[in-house]
């Protein structure tokens, strides 16, 4: 007998007590916070959906590992487990350690781009594009039309449009463009994947124009089982054989550990190019630590190791995967529109749509952050126009294409009551929803204005 309920692939061994605020006690941290999340201490929340990277549980493989860590300077036995775990997932040839994601990009775009360069991507993450135009290059979306749509279903939204690509090498020229990215699954477009058909495709259009084609890998285990479950002709290959071919489809890829490495810290480059992978060593020397280290302590390197076999085991994706619909499921029952359909590690919320009586000026989806914060003690984090709002001169703002709020998913960290209580609370916000009024800003730096910007309730 097949039993149809899906179960935490886990038991738990160690168990971190969760704080339990009273709504006066959340009023006035709110209040002393200026409205903004961010400045909340980890205390005051009582489940906390701000980020999933660097947030997961390891198991106790890990933590064994983090113990056998080698910290020798040079050619320690955890850099080699390590490089042996990176090389027989991805084949690539040269495998470099940085302390996390943004590291690896940053030494990756100091040796390829400059100005008058243009990375095309399907969207690029915040500190890639900020990598990217830090070097004076341009950053470049090309996500198909879908991927814009937030109520539109289609199974890999994540997709970057080959025809958008031909013309930006038409446009731009082959030789302006040191590599194309695909972002997998799309982070910043909702956590959504890119389909096996569509990286052979990309990557044969980079082979033709002569582009490096590289992967943004942060979450491609993740990306691996939904091509497992969606993708015709894969249902009966592993996580691992399907992530073992998406790679196979690149030149290198960057990685942030904190999240598909199921580590709190760590990420590495990983590459075929020898020449390339010798200028990156050179940086990785600088900035990060010898390459048998790079950015990481031994025992980081242990628990990165062991945490990217555990991402690729079917049982913890399903869970994973089910984890989020189940949430998705439950809101969208009790009226409440997310972007659909759910994504791979978080749930976003469509505030615009939920709260049509407050307009982008006043910031819908910071309100309902708020509000979530207020009535649950759940932290979650505003995607719209206070964080990608556009500011002028004159003080006026254009609004956001869209108002969400991202509920993202600590990797093995709440169990069904914590998914159970959020979903209760989003139920009451709904409920309430003609109440919920909206903010105004009352002060804000002048740029990355979400992290610190002060807010008054209207
Ligand atoms: C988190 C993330 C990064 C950056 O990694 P950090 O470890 O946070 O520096 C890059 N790309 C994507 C898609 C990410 O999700």
């Amino acid at each position: 007998m097949q039993f149809k309920t899906i179960i935490d692939p886990f038991r738990i061994k160690s168990v971190e007590p969760v704080q339990f605020t009273t709504r006066e006690e959340r009023a006035a941290a709110l209040e002393r916070v200026h409205y903004n999340l961010f400045g909340l201490q980890s205390q005051e929340v009582l489940i906390d959906m701000l980020t999933d990277s660097g947030t997961g549980a390891m198991s106790k493989q890990q933590w064994a590992g983090m113990m056998l860590g080698d910290e020798s300077y040079a050619g320690s036995t955890s850099y080699q487990k390590f490089e042996d775990t990176v090389k027989s997932i991805t084949g690539f040839k040269h495998v470099i350690p940085t302390h996390q994601g943004r590291a690896a990009e940053r030494i990756l775009f100091s040796n390829i781009a400059g100005k008058g360069d243009v990375v095309p991507s399907n969207n690029h993450f915040d500190t890639t594009r900020a990598n990217i135009e830090f070097m004076g290059a341009e950053a470049r979306d090309l996500v198909i039309d879908e991927g814009r749509q937030p109520q539109l279903i289609h199974p890999f939204k994540g997709n970057m449009d080959p025809a958008k690509l031909r013309q930006t090498i038409r446009e731009v020229g082959a030789e302006n463009i040191p590599i194309v990215m695909l972002t997998i699954t799309n982070n910043s477009g909702g956590g959504q994947p890119v389909s096996m058909a569509n990286i052979r495709e990309i990557s044969g259009i980079c082979r033709e124009a002569g582009i490096p084609f590289f992967l943004d890998a942060c979450r491609f285990a993740e990306n691996a089982w939904f091509i497992k479950t969606r993708e015709e002709g894969y249902a009966h290959k592993t996580p691992g054989e399907i992530a073992y071919e998406m790679f196979s489809y690149a030149d290198g890829c960057t990685m942030s550990a904190k999240k598909d490495g199921l580590a709190n810290i760590g990420g590495f480059i990983a590459l075929n190019d020898d020449h390339l992978a010798v200028e990156c060593r050179n940086l990785l020397i600088l900035t990060e630590g010898f390459p048998t280290y790079g950015g990481m302590a031994g025992y980081d390197m242990e628990a990165v190791a062991q945490g990217l076999c555990e991402a690729l085991d079917p049982h913890y994706l399903q869970y994973r995967e089910r984890t989020v619909a189940y949430l998705a499921e439950k809101v969208t029952a009790a009226g409440i529109p997310i972007v659909q359909p759910p994504g791979g590690h978080a749930l976003f919320i469509d505030a615009k749509a939920l709260l049509p009586h407050i307009p982008a000026q006043q910031y819908p989806a910071q309100a309902l952050t708020i509000a979530l914060y207020l009535e649950g003690g759940i932290r979650s984090v505003e995607i719209g126009s206070v964080m990608f709002g556009k500011v002028h001169d004159d003080g006026s703002e254009t609004p956001a294409a869209m108002e969400l709020v991202r509920l993202a998913f600590p990797r093995r960290v709440y169990t069904q009551s914590h998914i159970d209580y959020v979903a209760e609370a989003l139920e009451h916000i709904s409920e309430v929803r003609d109440r919920l009024r909206g903010v105004k800003i009352t002060w804000q730096p002048p740029f990355l204005r979400h992290f610190t910007a002060q807010f008054a309730p209207l």
